[in-house]
This record gives C-alpha cells, sequence and structure tokens, in this order.
C-alpha cells in the first residue's frame, strides 16, 4: 500500500484509541521509524505532513540525514555505544534510549563541546528481558536524580519496547508498568515528565489507552523493512 493510505490508516488507530480512552488525539505524536528506509521515504513522508523520525543506528543515520529534508527532525532509538556519543549529538535532536548513566555522562560532555542541548529519554527494560536493553526499574530509581542533573540533557519522560507478542493485549501490563514508574519518577522530581514513548506498529493502540505521548511505527507506515547489508559487525 502506498505510504498515504498507510499514514490514514494508523492515523485512524490512534484516533480510534484516543477515542476509546478519552484522549485527545493531539496528545499522541506519530514518530515514523524510517530506519533501514531510504531518504526518498522520509521526503515523501515529509511531504504527507510527518515531521518527526526514528532511527536505530548511527551510521545508517549519518549517511540518511543530510540527504532528508531539512524539516525532519531525528530521534535516536537505538542502543547507543559511547564511542558514537559525538554523532548521535550532531545528527539527533532527542536520544529516546538512554539507558546508563555512563552513556548520559558522555552524552553531557559531548553536547557541551558541541554548544547543544539535548533532550532525552530513559529507556526501561520493563519486562526484564535479557535480550534488550534499558534500566532495571529499581535502578532508574534510585539513579534518576543524578540523569536529572546534567545540564546540557533535558529529561523528558521514559520509553520502552514491549516484548514481542501476537496479542498486544498481552502487553498491555509492560505499558501500564511504564506509566507507573513514570508517575513515581516525577514525584522523585517535583515536576511533571510528560513524555512516555511506547507502542509500535503491533501494539499501538494498546500503548495510547495506557498513555503514550509517543507511539514510533515503522511497518505500518513503510511496509516491511528491506535488509541493510553492514558494512563492519559493530553496527549490528
Ligand atoms: C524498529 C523499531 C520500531 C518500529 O517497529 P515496527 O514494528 O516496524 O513499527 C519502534 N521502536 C524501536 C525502538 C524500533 O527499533
Amino acid at each position: 500500500m502506498p505510504l498515504a493510505e498507510n499514514l490514514a490508516a494508523v492515523q485512524y488507530r490512534i484516533a480510534t484509541a484516543c477515542e476509546q480512552a478519552g484522549r485527545d488525539p493531539s496528545e499522541v505524536t506519530l514518530l515514523a521509524v524510517s530506519k533501514n528506509h531510504p531518504a526518498e521515504s522520509v521526503a515523501e513522508a515529509v511531504r504527507l505532513g510527518l515531521t518527526i523520525f526514528g532511527e536505530n543506528r548511527v551510521q545508517e543515520a549519518k549517511a540518511k540525514i543530510p540527504l532528508s529534508p531539512g524539516r525532519a527532525r531525528w530521534h535516536f532509538i537505538g542502543h547507543l555505544q559511547s564511542n558514537k556519543a559525538r554523532d548521535a549529538v550532531a545528527l539527533f535532536e532527542t536520544i529516546e534510549s538512554v539507558d546508563s548513566l555512563a552513556l548520559a555522562t558522555e552524552l553531557q560532555k559531548q553536547a557541551e563541546k558541541q554548544a547543544k542541548t539535548l533532550k532525552m529519554l530513559l529507556e526501561v527494560n520493563v519486562a526484564g528481558e535479557s535480550s534488550k536493553f534499558g534500566w532495571n526499574p529499581e535502578r532508574l530509581l534510585a539513579e534518576f536524580m543524578q540523569l536529572n542533573a546534567f545540564s546540557r540533557l533535558e529529561l523528558h519522560g521514559l520509553m520502552t519496547v514491549a516484548p514481542y507478542a501476537t496479542d498486544a493485549e498481552k502487553v498491555r501490563p509492560v505499558f501500564r508498568r511504564l506509566r507507573e514508574l513514570r508517575d513515581r519518577c516525577a514525584d522523585l522530581l517535583g515536576a511533571s515528565l510528560p513524555v512516555l514513548s511506547m507502542g509500535m506498529s503491533g501494539d499501538l493502540e494498546v500503548a495510547v489507552q495506557e498513555g503514550a505521548t509517543i507511539v514510533r511505527v515503522g511497518t505500518a507506515l513503510f511496509g516491511p523493512r528491506p535488509k541493510v547489508v553492514r558494512e563492519s559487525a559493530d553496527e549490528i
């Protein structure tokens, strides 16, 4: 299906979930996950009104972003190695996947050097899957105030990647726990922590019902991802 039709279908899904939850669709940002898709797809999405794009590898983003429309804004959503922090700070407006104090420290250092401020979300491994990166919730609560103390990093909220499930209802508790953890972090902060990035192509309705403010959608917009040939193993 062409992108325009896919976009209409995704927007309809978001609107329907908002209606069920008594939320206003303007509270939910659609982030288009363009990983493995070319800059032409980004340009087409921008023409259709999408503005926020997600990438999960720095090398790929470094090649793609300069070829994409300047209006596009970029969120990093993959595991970030500290040695890629300099490029990530230069390329991205938001790092959604900050998963350690060491990484935040490096991002702060690079942002300082580049005289930038960076938005960040903290990635939480809610279900404790060994295959995934992200904070253990208890550890996050323990380190939260340190994470909020970086002068160049604006802490906006939390992000999670739910376990894969054919029945999206099964991951509802994961989204709910992320929201509850966000509320506990906001209590520590004594201020609101507005952003909850959760939900993808297969489970975005449930995520919206549980309070998502960003849904990250790839396949339902752009179709199946073409395989990308990588030049080195450390790109995986
Ligand atoms: C690839 C990816 C997505 C999008 O997944 P789809 O199922 O294609 O919508 C969302 N979030 C992250 C972190 C991803 O890596």
